[in-house]
């Protein structure tokens, strides 16, 4: 698979802290969570990323605004 080319610029503004090879292709992270029921890392404030609990649950209690 080709890298995204908009991997570099995507990264710029990535909060996410987990180790993990979507970072960056954000179609790639929004669809992996998205089939989870859950929301990407860069939803939440960064207490609420740091949690690794990506649920709508706690969505509503670390969302940035
Ligand atoms: S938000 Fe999820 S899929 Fe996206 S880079 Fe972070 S851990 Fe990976």
């Amino acid at each position: 698979m080709t890298d995204c080319p908009k991997k570099d610029e995507n990264l710029k503004d990535c909060n996410c802290t987990y180790s993990c090879s979507k970072k960056g292709r954000c179609c790639e992270c929004v669809a992996y969570h998205r089939s989870q029921g859950e929301f990407p890392a860069c939803f939440f404030t960064a207490q609420g990323e740091r949690t690794y609990d990506r649920s709508f649950a706690a969505l509503q209690k670390y969302h940035r605004s």
